[in-house]
């Protein structure tokens, strides 16, 4: 129903304005939200363009505010700003910084907020719940504000955070959207495909992140796009490391590490199967799966050459598991 998804869509602009509102007018939202962005390194004018806020850490003031402004109930429920139990009501968002998520044409379809202590006790990030307006397999963080830079660059960098997004920006690299911590989906993957047929994949230096990532790749494969990645140094994002190196620093060194991703599989599994002779077997099926993926039979072709040579694997080996694969007779 339209009428009632653009009801959901006011209601969230308003929350978006509410929260940029506490962040940089009330004492609360600069002692503590807009204190905290600082010491992220972001600049007011970084923090003002991804109109980045705050929700205060009361049970029900944003509910209640809403409410007496007219915002009715049943559609605070919806975009799950408003938690309603037992008759009552409660903030979904307490003492978070928040993140409005936009969709392509930069409406506001949900958000991502992020607890300041380091408490374990409480997930990190929470998001809006799946709505009419938000869908979480089908969005990517940032893709408003990367849209143009990704057409014109040709190339789209994925990363994993909210932050690196932002740090990104405000290094001036804006080819840039997160999957924001959801394993990638071929939705997603379509949005960017509209835009440029390449993905540059950069990881956390972390390896659960790697293995993650290794597997949502096989999904652009099969869209036929171009896929490279790029790992930063153990313990470091691209937001940490884009704030403590200048733009030029920044792109030397994805110039420099960023590999084609069926090479960089390979050489990576390959060293992980360490010559033992069964675990070299799964790689093989492995990369040749990923390879299985790709549309366009050429370059099919030049990838089992290339991973022979990384793998040191005969050609024919490669080329008859992919036939079995792809469950056609050689
Ligand atoms: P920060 O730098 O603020 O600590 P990050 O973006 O580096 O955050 P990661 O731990 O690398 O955080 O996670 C990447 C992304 O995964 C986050 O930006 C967020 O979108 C999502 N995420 C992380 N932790 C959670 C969580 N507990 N619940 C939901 N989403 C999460
Ligand atoms: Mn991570
Ligand atoms: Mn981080
Ligand atoms: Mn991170």
């Amino acid at each position: 129903q339209a009428n009632e998804r653009e009801s959901l869509y006011v209601v969230s602009e308003y929350a978006q304005e509410d929260f940029e509102r506490n962040l940089w007018e009330t004492s609360p939202g600069k002692a503590i939200g807009l204190s905290y962005f600082k010491e992220r390194g972001f600049t007011d004018t970084t923090i003002r363009k991804f109109k980045l806020g705050y929700a205060i850490d009361e049970w029900e003031i944003f509910t209640k505010n809403a409410l007496d402004k007219g915002y009715q109930l049943t559609f605070l429920e919806k975009t799950g700003l408003t938690i309603v139990k037992e008759n009552k009501q409660f903030d979904r968002f307490k003492g978070r910084v928040m993140f409005p998520i936009h969709s392509m044409s930069g409406r506001v379809l949900g958000f991502g907020g992020r607890i300041l202590t380091t408490s374990k006790k409480v997930a990190k990030y929470m998001n809006s719940p799946e709505s009419d307006i938000y869908h979480k397999s089908k969005v990517l963080y940032g893709i408003y504000y990367a849209k143009q830079a990704i057409a014109k660059e040709d190339n789209c960098y994925l990363v994993e955070g909210y932050t690196d997004v932002i740090q990104f920006h405000q290094s001036g690299i804006e080819n840039v959207v997160a999957s924001s911590g959801t394993a990638l989906t071929s939705d997603q993957i379509r949005l960017v495909n509209r835009l440029t047929k390449n993905i540059t994949v950069l990881f956390d230096g972390d390896a659960a992140g790697l293995r993650a990532s290794l597997r949502g790749v096989d999904l652009i494969l099969e869209q036929g796009m171009n896929v490279r990645v790029c790992s930063f140094p153990e313990g470091e994002d691209p937001d940490s490391f884009a704030r403590r190196n200048s733009y030029d620093d920044v792109i030397t060194y994805l110039k420099e590490n960023t590999k084609d991703f069926i090479q960089f599989k390979a050489s990576v599994l390959v060293k992980e199967a360490n010559n033992d002779p069964v675990k070299k077997a799964d790689t093989i099926r492995d990369i040749v799966g990923s390879i299985a993926k790709i549309p366009d039979r050429i370059k099919q072709e030049v990838y089992l050459q290339e991973c022979s040579r990384i793998m040191d694997i005969s050609e024919d080996v490669l080329f008859n598991t992919l036939a079995q694969l792809q469950n056609k007779e050689v």
